[in-house]
């Protein structure tokens, strides 16, 4: 234990746990992690999601850069060990919305296999359900949403995911999809299939 922690006294014995929460909710906590490309889809899909489950009664958080990066890792740059800082405090913050019984929907581009490993292990392996979300790189590109890749092919942004940092793709995710393959809606219905049962009550 360090210093810092030994003043610290949990309360987690306590106050309501997550089965309590859960129970109230009538829901299963769960983190879906979109990972993929920037433009592959991570963020259309995940508020198309979040409608969907919202009209099946499911309560939901959407995390991603807008609201983290804005907010609470505003502090973050791009550098290795900012974005390793930047996974590791969103993947807490998922853990206490997982102890609310709350389901999120986190769409980050983690590019990596160690990072997501990171996020895997701080929110426990039962509960992180990976979501590839896969596009070519020339449809990502060509789709160029915010205009990033455009900016990258100029040098103007340094280490951007797919021109000059890697990717590397999902060995084993819980599902993938191709979102150059299949309409918003097909996907939302292919996921939400998948999930159901294991977010249901
Ligand atoms: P990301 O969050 O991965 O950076 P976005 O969701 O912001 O990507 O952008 C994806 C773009 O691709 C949007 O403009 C969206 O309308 C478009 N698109 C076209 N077809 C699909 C699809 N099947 N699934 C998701 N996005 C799609």
């Amino acid at each position: 234990m360090t210093k810092k922690q030994e003043n610290i006294h949990p309360v987690f014995d306590r106050i309501l746990n997550r089965e309590d929460k859960q129970t109230f909710l009538k829901q299963k906590s769960k983190v879906l992690w979109f990972t993929g490309l920037s433009g592959s889809g991570k963020s259309t899909i995940a508020i198309a999601l979040e409608k969907k489950l919202q009209k099946k009664g499911f309560l939901t958080q959407i995390l991603d850069g807008d609201n983290v990066r804005t907010g609470i890792n505003n502090n973050l740059g791009f550098s290795n060990q900012d974005r390793t800082e930047n996974i590791r405090r969103i993947a807490e913050i998922s853990k206490l919305f997982l102890d609310c019984g709350v389901i999120t929907l986190n769409s980050f581009v983690s590019p990596t296999i160690k990072i997501r490993e990171l996020a895997k292990n701080i929110i426990g392996e039962n509960d992180f359900l990976e979501i590839y979300v896969n596009a070519p790189l020339e449809v990502c590109e060509q789709r160029d949403v915010k205009g990033l890749y455009k900016k990258a092919r100029k040098g103007e942004i340094k280490d951007f995911t797919g021109i000059d940092a890697p990717f590397e793709e999902s060995k084993n995710p819980f599902i993938e999809i191709r979102t150059d393959k299949s309409t918003v809606d097909q996907l939302v219905e292919e996921i939400y299939d998948k999930i159901k049962n294991l977010i249901s009550y």
